[in-house]
């Protein structure tokens, strides 16, 4: 059996659904035994938690106008990939109806005033319920036996909101019930990715990303000879090839390397899909959906003798810092744990944190898109400690990147930290944060966004030449 799994951008389109399509078709008359599973299409995510987030800030406008753009997206997707006019409209009542489940929940938030985390991962589950069943009418079109399979039936999760732990033994009991049977059938389901629901069916998320970790929890429970994560560049490479175009795919890595490679990119490959098959001995290919000749990178237990050496460098962009500052008399570890707290129960992600006790201040690394979001909280939770001068305003620093280098020693020994360091210093790069360099084989740190580009070049010229 095969597993594969196609990300936001490989399904981010009427076209690119339609390659994906093709691929399902091709794969397909080689493993008869295929399990789909899909995430979101590109942005509907963001979109969806977005609207809900402006419908808890009062926000009506803007939340109307994000479900009326989700509707037209997924109608005109629809339009142009299903010709059958009893097909047309299925599909088109489904995604009404899920729309009409948008608008209700945006309106109860807007009546309370405030999103839960549980909330979040209630509406953010759209997003796949909308791509895996487009997807699945498309390939019944083109004469597949394909079915829809909502993953809150069959992964079981712990009730930890926003990143819910999968519980195994019931998900394997589940999928044996549920997806086994079809699967032998000849039917090839097209599962929701990053979804589930706790035993008794509240609905789950597996965390940002997570729909790669959805097909390796499946890949393991069923058994699979292989998963297969289809994203948009040619597997995983030494650098972003759209920072640095000479950038060169990893042929095979260790499950070692790919976690720790993942752990700090998560855009490549969700950083929890490493262990469960790692557990199991599945080897995970990922590949690229746009460019489907290329083998892409294979993650295996040991992987062939002579290979090139793994060293890569994982940059990430469109991130702000947040800073908050307290007085002598305020100041302690306590104010730490609230402002992650705080944080942490609406769903804000925070990448990376330093805390400075001699200047009093906690420096968080968060995602722009949730910089508002993030912000407000702060001012709500310290709204005490604000009005009697105990805490400044937080402050912010907009358009960060961070950069990671990851990897063993060079050929003639130098490892990567002192070899980072050494390149940033030559090239004088303005470095804003550095985060815990706890192990010889990895530093991360941040710069401002515009130099990234540059940053990465110089250090893939000098580390990976
Ligand atoms: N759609 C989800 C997200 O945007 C999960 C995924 O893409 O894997 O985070
Ligand atoms: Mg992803």
């Amino acid at each position: 059996m095969l597993v594969m799994k196609f990300g936001g951008t490989s399904v981010g389109s009427a076209e690119c659904m339609a390659a994906v399509a093709e691929i399902i078709g091709q794969v397909r008359g080689q493993h008869p035994r295929l399990v789909v599973v899909v995430s979101a299409m590109s942005g509907v995510t963001d979109q969806l938690i977005s609207a809900a987030r402006q419908a808890a800030e009062g926000r009506v406008e803007e939340c109307e106008a994000i479900q009326a753009s989700l509707l037209a997206w997924h109608m005109g997707v629809c339009h142009s990939l299903l010709v059958d006019a009893d097909q047309r409209c299925r599909m088109g009542t489904y995604i009404t109806e899920r729309m009409a489940e948008l608008e209700w929940f945006c309106q109860s938030v807007a009546v309370r005033g405030e999103v839960t985390v549980r909330g979040l991962d209630m509406v953010s589950a759209i997003g796949e319920k909308l791509s895996a069943a487009i997807l699945s009418a498309l390939l019944q079109t083109r004469g597949m036996p394909a079915e829809y399979m909502d993953a809150s039936r069959v992964l079981v999760t712990d009730d930890h909101f926003g990143g819910a732990n999968p519980l195994l033994a019931e998900t394997k009991a589940r999928l044996e019930e549920h997806l086994r049977p079809l699967v032998e059938s000849g039917l090839v389901p097209i599962v929701t990715g990053y979804i589930g629901a706790t035993a008794r069916g509240v609905p789950t998320t597996l965390g940002r990303g997570g729909g790669d970790y959805s097909a390796a929890i499946i890949g393991a429970c069923m058994e699979a000879n292989e998963v297969c994560i289809w994203s948009d560049v040619d597997g995983i490479l030494t650098a972003d090839p759209n920072v640095v175009p000479e950038a060169r795919t990893l042929e095979e890595l260790s499950y070692v390397e790919a976690a720790e490679l993942a752990y700090f990119g998560a855009e490549v490959l969700h950083p929890k899909t490493i262990k469960p098959v790692e557990e199991r001995s599945i080897p995970l290919r990922i590949r690229n959906t746009f460019n489907p000749c290329h083998p892409g990178t294979l993650i295996v237990k040991e992987p062939s003798a002579g290979r090139s050496p793994t060293r890569a460098i994982i940059s990430t962009r469109g991130l702000s810092l947040l800073s908050v500052r307290g007085s002598e008399d305020a100041w302690t570890p306590q104010v730490a744990a609230r402002v992650l707290r705080c944080l942490g129960r609406a769903g804000v992600e925070v990448l990376m944190f330093t805390q400075s006790f001699s200047e009093r201040n906690l420096t968080l690394l968060v995602w722009q898109r949730e910089l508002s979001s993030g912000l407000r909280l702060l001012r709500g939770e310290f709204a005490d400690e604000l009005a009697r001068g105990l805490i400044a305003p937080p402050e912010v620093r907009q358009k960060v990147a961070t950069v990671s280098v990851v990897g063993g020693p060079s050929k003639d020994g130098q490892g990567v930290v002192p070899q980072t360091f050494a390149a940033l210093g030559r090239q004088r790069t303005p470095v804003i944060a550095i985060a815990q360099a706890s192990s010889e084989y990895n530093v991360s740190f941040v710069v401002p966004e515009d130099e990234m580009a540059d940053t990465v070049q110089a250090l893939h010229g000098e580390l990976m030449g």
